[in-house]
């Protein structure tokens, strides 16, 4: 029987008592569990491991969202096809009513920017796990009761709740702002949620008066939060903003009650690797490889994610040994790839460089958007506030320019040619905002 006081005695001890080794300890026994499990319920498993020693798990080879989808009916452990799955969500797309259950399960799908959908799938259990180590562990402000307004562009299974001293209301980012607005007005939350672009927005929407909400707390996840966005939501709602790191296959991290985003290492083991696969030390970036330790309906063991993240060598003043995610840099595919100056070799550029190269550069400029064509080729969109003339452009253009060099030389590579567009930026609240992004594959992953 499942024992919830137990449940949330563990979810704090584990968080403020365990040292380096108890976590070590405990995610050894933990892959040690599922890689079994894995291996005897799952078709593809039994036969993706053949031939691996199983104990050794760093050696086992890595998932990815490919492999995942191209095998998902063998792959889940429930006798659910790939086919059932995929028609269930594009039904559920159409109302976009997605919180009914298909034969027990929640059932989501995440449109990925490049077209390729996944799908994220969990128990009942699975879903209730979640939304309890969410509730346990996340530093909700102190009130009598939390209402969360929750702006999210698909249904996210493990979320959704209406309880005495929890309610949650999902938002759709799909109407127009003013739409959002309104109803935001109308529910009056005290806590907000949403991706940073869809928060940017309303931060300016409450700037000047027609957002009437106050939130305690702002919650932003699903796009990387720079930090000058940060410094102008929490600005203008004069609150602080804490992010959540969470992904299709796993709930990586959540914030602690300092403010710092702690990885969720009893339900989640990730590893930081660098291209060559070797574990990457704390204060670098590396790529994520996740493991999850809740899902059993769908295991995740060594899924490769396309993100990019660097451990912070510091622990936290929180006290937790649980590991801090100093910077979620975003999508390998918003890496900038530099051509090195000497030789063929690519370098990549983190793409907060690039960010704050444009955003320093003038206080004219309202959005921007970055696309990489090739090693030498950068098309730079600004959006800039009304009436500039034509000499501000010229400034912009030559401190770009001029910052980028610097960025590209301590890179040592190559300054890529620039071309500027100046164009209007809408931004559609439906995809996700991506304002550096790489469009030539490239596989420096591997
Ligand atoms: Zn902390």
């Amino acid at each position: 029987m499942f024992n919830l006081l137990r449940f949330l005695w563990r979810v704090n001890n584990r968080f403020k008592r365990w040292d380096e080794d108890d976590i070590k300890e405990y995610q050894r026994k933990q892959t040690d569990k599922l890689i079994k499990f894995a291996v005897k319920k799952s078709k593809f498993y039994s036969t993706f491991y053949k031939g691996h020693d199983l104990t050794d798990f760093s050696n086992l080879p890595f998932m990815n969202k490919q492999l995942f989808m191209d095998n998902f009916t063998q792959l889940n452990t429930v006798g659910l096809t790939r086919e059932e799955c995929i028609n269930h969500c594009l039904e559920k797309e159409q109302s976009r009513d997605f919180s009914e259950y298909y034969k027990g399960y929640l059932v989501g799908m995440s449109t990925g920017t490049s077209g390729n959908r996944g799908i994220e799938f969990v128990s009942k259990m699975e879903a209730f796990l979640m939304q309890l180590l969410v509730f346990f562990r996340f530093p909700f402000p102190k009130t009598r009761k939390i209402h969360l307004a929750f702006i999210l562009r698909v249904f996210s299974p493990g979320f959704g709740h209406n309880g005495v001293k929890i309610r949650i209301t999902y938002v759709s980012p799909l109407d127009t702002i003013e739409t959002i607005v309104k109803k935001l007005n109308t529910l009056n939350p005290n806590l907000l949620s949403g991706p940073p672009s869809v928060l940017h927005v309303l931060a300016r929407a409450k700037k000047d008066g027609s957002l009437k909400v106050s939130p305690l707390l702002i919650i932003s996840y699903g796009e990387v939060l720079s930090s000058n966005v940060k410094k102008i939501i929490e600005k203008d709602f004069n609150c602080s903003v804490v992010e959540v790191y969470k992904s299709s296959e796993s709930f990586i991290a959540l914030p602690c009650k300092h403010g710092k985003l702690h990885v969720n290492e009893d339900t989640t083991l990730i590893e930081v690797l660098d291209k060559n696969h070797q574990p990457v030390k704390p204060g670098k970036p590396g790529f994520v490889v996740v493991t999850d330790f809740i899902k059993r309906k769908t295991p995740i063991i060594r899924y490769k994610l396309n993100d990019l993240i660097t451990i912070d060598p510091q622990p936290c003043s929180c006290g937790s040994n649980f590991r801090v995610i100093k910077q979620v840099h975003g999508r390998a595919d918003d890496i900038i790839l530099g051509k090195k100056i000497n030789g063929d070799e690519l370098q990549f550029i983190l793409p907060d460089y690039i960010r704050r190269s444009i955003i320093s550069s003038s206080e004219h400029i309202e959005e921007y958007n970055v696309i990489q064509t090739s090693p030498v080729n950068l098309i730079i969109k600004l959006q800039l506030v009304t009436d500039v003339k034509e000499q501000i452009k010229e400034e912009i253009e030559k401190t770009i320019q001029q910052n980028l060099e610097n960025i590209f030389a301590k890179h040592e590579s190559e300054v890529p040619e620039l071309e500027y567009l100046y164009v209007s930026l809408k931004q559609d609240f439906d995809k996700k905002l991506r304002r550096i992004q790489r469009n030539f594959e490239e596989d420096f992953l591997n």
